[in-house]
């Protein structure tokens, strides 16, 4: 499908031939809907079970609600000591700095936080306190910029943010997690790649994909050119019913993103958030695909099977270190050596 703006309203989805409508009013009014031309002409509508509009066209599921979601999934508001961060281990904060997407994930772990009545861009006020904060800190090394996608703020803004850590010599890395070199690789330019690189340090980048059809001949150019300016790539990919849950797209998608320079870094399992239970597999299936990913592509395609832990107790590593209780629940330690069961009683 080919549209020349991003879809976002129902009756966009509708005009663009992705959805009927029915029973869409009500999920458009609680969550936010962005799709760009990039991957509008990913969808295929004649295919009701199609990868690419499972991630982003909204469904009617998405109002159901089960007993153990959560609006704030993986605990961001227990370790925001202002407003913008989000300390949860001694080395690294999150930035928040806008909370909004060029697309908006039906399966999104902070679906309550980002999008048009989310919370926002930081007001001046509110960045000059986040960044005394971690100007304050010295135990701070690395600083990753999230949201929302820190990539929809122009050239110009980024590089006002970042020129600010030059002053801190104690911030050694700065991250960014973003969907935008897939989703609309035309905004990562030539501007766009010196500003990334605008703080002076050590730079990363996670791209956020989950099929191996994102990885377009637009998204591998926008790729290289982020590596050909040194930023390292890495990968985020979350696990998810109807995706990519099988060992044949995962594969693709793995070896994918190493052909274009982005060493796989995390499959997360889905988050608790609201409206996204049709979305989860169980951990036991994640661990089984996880396992018959290891004897069929290279140990340079290989990502981290990881959960975050619900009320914000960080990561952990699920591959092969869960122990299932006699309930069928599982107990997962923490970093911290805390146990937690999951999913939470
Ligand atoms: S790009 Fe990230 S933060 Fe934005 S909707 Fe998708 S998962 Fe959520």
């Amino acid at each position: 499908m080919s549209t020349t703006r991003s879809i976002r309203t129902v009756d966009d989805l509708i005009a663009a031939g992705l959805s009927d409508g029915a029973g869409l009013d009500a999920v458009a009014q609680k969550y936010a809907i962005a799709i760009t031309p990039t991957v509008a002409a990913l969808i295929d509508p004649n295919n009701p079970n199609d990868p690419m509009a499972r991630q982003f066209v909204p469904d009617p599921r998405e109002l159901v609600t089960t007993q153990e979601e959560r609006e704030d999934p993986i605990g961001d508001l227990s370790h925001s000591p202002v407003t913008g961060i989000v300390h949860r281990y001694p080395d690294r904060v999150l930035l928040k700095a806008v909370h909004v997407c060029p697309v908006y994930c039906r399966f999104c772990f902070r679906r309550e936080m980002v999008g048009p009545q989310g919370l926002g861009t930081l007001t001046p006020t509110e960045l000059d306190a986040a960044m005394n904060y971690i100007g304050a800190h010295e135990d701070i090394w690395e600083v990753i910029l999230t949201g929302g996608d820190p990539l929809v703020l122009s050239a110009r803004r980024l590089t006002e943010i970042l020129q600010r850590f030059t002053s801190m010599p104690h911030v050694r890395i700065v991250r960014f997690h973003t969907r935008v070199p897939v989703v609309e690789p035309e905004r990562v330019d030539e501007e766009m790649v010196a500003a990334l690189k605008a703080s002076g340090k050590t730079t990363y980048l996670a791209v956020h994909a989950n099929h191996p059809r994102e990885l377009t001949g637009d998204a591998s150019a926008a790729l290289a050119r982020l590596a050909d300016a040194g930023i390292t790539l890495i990968s985020q990919s979350v696990l998810l019913r109807g995706v990519n849950d099988n060992v044949k797209t995962l594969a693709e998608l793995m070896k994918g993103f190493v052909e274009n320079r982005v060493k796989p870094y995390y499959l997360h399992h889905p988050d608790l958030a609201p409206g996204t239970s049709h979305f989860r597999l169980s951990i036991a299936e994640g661990q089984a695909l996880v396992a018959a990913l290891r004897g069929r592509i290279s140990g340079l395609a290989q990502p981290t099977y990881i959960l975050d832990l619900p009320g914000g107790h960080g990561k952990v590593e699920i591959g092969a270190n869960a122990i299932v209780g006699a309930d069928g629940r599982y107990t997962l330690r923490d970093w911290q050596g805390v146990e937690h069961r999951y999913p939470p009683e």
